[in-house]
């Protein structure tokens, strides 16, 4: 499906044009307009989802494994010291675009993009339920 009114079909059919780094007949991946760092790039699947919990396990395998392609073209041109796979679902969790894409960021020593949370305490019989309770509406 395509959306109309979505920033991203209209890159992924040519209609907006992008600095395109690769395109199949399912995916196309772009750098970011707004980058965090240079090398920050977009791997986008042409078919519109909304996000996460709409995208089927098929196009995310796609996903991925391109985005192991990629991050490896990334470092090797940008001499990047790591990189940050960013996957963002719902305004909450930062979303702006609301068809899915994963972010590849590479990072630089010292380059201050912030993506740290604080680290809430746990305990072992709590987490235990918790991974019992999602475990049984897998
Ligand atoms: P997110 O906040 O995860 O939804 O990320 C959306 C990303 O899309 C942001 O990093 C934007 O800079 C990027 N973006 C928005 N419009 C364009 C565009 N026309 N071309 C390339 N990247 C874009
Ligand atoms: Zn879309």
């Amino acid at each position: 499906m395509i959306k109309d009114d979505c920033i991203f079909c209209k890159i992924a059919k040519g209609d907006i044009p992008s600095a395109t780094i690769y395109e199949s007949n399912e995916l196309k991946c772009i750098l970011d307009v707004a980058p965090a760092n240079k090398g920050h790039a977009l791997i986008i699947p042409k078919e519109h989802f909304d996000n996460i919990f709409e995208l089927d396990a098929e196009t995310a395998a796609k996903v991925f494994s391109f985005a192991t392609i990629a991050a490896k073209a990334i470092k090797e041109e940008t001499n990047c010291d790591g990189l940050n796979i960013v996957q963002n679902n719902g305004e909450v969790a930062g979303q702006t675009v609301n068809h899915f894409h994963m972010h590849i960021i590479p990072r630089y020593k010292d380059d201050g993009v912030k993506l740290g949370w604080k680290q809430l305490e746990t305990n072992p019989d709590e987490q235990n339920e918790l991974a019992k309770a999602i475990k049984s509406r897998l």
